[in-house]
């Protein structure tokens, strides 16, 4: 099932949710739908068009916001799928300083890498190399990492997402994106079109087998 961005009154993005959970708060009022997601759930009595974007009717408070969850994904969005040492493609999550020299497991420590670069730095620091980072790693920022940073993703966000950082980086996403949503989308419950070609009775008989 694909899942929703929920918006504040704001439009500040909140996060992602369920498609149900999205419905729920449409039918109760506490949302309205911005961008329809083209799926079609029938009840019933009724069939309604499932949101893609749901904004609050009401302003909610986030008193704290902590810092952008460190995953694997939010991680390689960051470096943009990219060693950065060598700049070919990333594998693998290297300790800028190694965690076995005091390096920590912090935004500011840790680079997407190429196995190749990982191996060969080891358990060394840059300087002892002579390597150079493109740039120095950071804490994303930007409400729109809320979302980016769960890999799920839909186009139809982008414009919402837009004003908020981390655009270069969900484009991206789109790029590689394998068609999460329409894959995801089922199948149209219309009537069933299984009509007999030809009616009972008068099937064409076969030929008698000639002695
Ligand atoms: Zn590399």
């Amino acid at each position: 099932m694909p899942h929703v961005l929920v918006l504040n009154a704001s439009y500040e993005p909140l996060g992602v949710v369920s498609m149900r959970r999205a419905l729920i708060l449409v039918l109760n009022h506490k949302a309205v739908s911005l961008e329809d997601s083209g799926v079609t759930l029938h009840s019933a009595t009724s069939a309604v068009t499932a949101p893609s974007v749901v904004r609050l009717t009401r302003f909610v408070r986030v008193p704290f916001r902590g810092p952008v969850p460190l995953t694997r994904r939010a991680l390689f969005a960051r470096d943009h799928g990219r060693c950065v040492y060598c700049g070919a493609a990333a594998t693998s999550v290297d300790h800028v300083i190694p965690r076995s020299r005091g390096g920590q497991h912090r935004w500011d420590n840790v680079v997407a890498a190429c196995r190749r670069c990982n191996h060969t730095k080891a358990d060394r620091h840059l300087t002892e190399l002579g390597w150079r980072m493109k740039r120095t790693p950071a804490p994303p920022s930007g409400l729109a990492w809320r979302v980016i940073g769960t890999g799920i993703r839909d186009p139809r966000w982008r414009p919402y997402l837009e004003p908020y950082g981390g655009i270069e980086q969900f484009r991206e996403y789109e790029h590689h994106d394998h068609t999460e949503s329409s894959g995801a989308l089922p199948a149209p419950l219309g009537r069933s079109h299984s009509v007999h070609p030809v009616p009972c009775g008068e099937h064409p008989k076969p030929e008698p087998l000639s002695a």
